[in-house]
């Protein structure tokens, strides 16, 4: 059975204290849950105040982008060596904001999926589809041309040690959650894909849904048979809403 994973996009959210706050309210329930992974993904300069807090919790940090590049003149860009400085467990990988307002296409997404492999960092895979593509009826085309690029790319092998994350375009930050039934339909689109591939590491893949998830929907969501979690965008910067989340995410909840 796979474990869950319930991870937090704190965004570009967050200041010294409000992250103290915030972290010293989750870091207490969140101990006492079994089964799941919880995890915090934070704006790069706040790596060093959530390792300093998080480390001896049940609750792993990591990064919301990287560059592709291992090192050199890459003026602002932040390598997964980096990262690692600062024992990021998880890096988002190709979020829909980085690929619509940074124009990150799927080869660069593809390159910092292996980038983020290579500085040992589990990236977390966001796939999805704009409404428009939705009412095109090209959902499963879209999700599938923005996997096949990573596995080209790493190979399918390379997705035993990574998270894929489906979210809806329509659906994050809009108070919009797909359904329980409309993310299960992707999400076993997802898993049928990688099964055609490679059967064990179908089977072993943590798919998150992602996309306007509240305390109030995590439950019905992560019921799925195919939905192993979740990415937490707003929900997460708010303590008692994320501690439901990662609650509703536990073995038997
Ligand atoms: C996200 O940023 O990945 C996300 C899912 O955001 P929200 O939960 O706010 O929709």
């Amino acid at each position: 059975m796979r474990k869950k994973l319930v991870a937090g996009n704190w965004k570009m959210h967050g200041s010294l204290p409000e992250n103290r706050a915030l972290l010293d309210a989750i870091i207490s329930p969140i101990g006492t849950f079994e089964g799941v992974s919880c995890a915090v993904c934070v704006p790069f300069p706040y790596l060093f105040q959530v390792q300093s807090a998080l480390q001896g919790t049940s609750i792993a940090w990591g990064a919301q982008n990287l560059s592709q590049h291992e090192k050199g003149a890459y003026t602002g860009e932040v390598s997964a060596r980096m990262l690692s400085d600062f024992a990021c467990s998880y890096v988002i990988i190709g979020h829909s904001e980085r690929r619509s307002l940074y124009r990150e296409d799927d080869k660069t997404v593809a390159a910092k999926f292996v980038a983020a492999q290579a500085g040992g960092i589990t990236p977390i895979l966001c796939v999805g589809e704009t409404l428009q593509e939705r009412e095109a009826g090209v959902t499963e085309q879209v999700v599938a041309r923005q996997l096949d690029a990573v596995i080209e790319l790493a190979g399918v092998k390379a997705l035993d040690d990574a998270v894929v994350a489906y979210e809806p375009v329509w659906a994050i930050g809009t108070g919009k959650t797909a359904t329980p039934e409309q993310a299960q339909a992707v999400h076993a689109f997802i898993r049928g894909k990688i099964s055609a591939l490679a059967v064990d590491v179908a089977q072993k893949l943590v798919i998150q849904y992602g996309g306007s998830v509240k305390a109030s929907s995590a439950a019905q969501l992560f019921a799925m048979p195919d939905i192993d979690g979740g990415l937490i965008g707003g929900a997460s910067l708010v303590a008692e809403e994320f501690v439901a989340i990662c609650r509703a995410a536990q073995t038997g909840a």
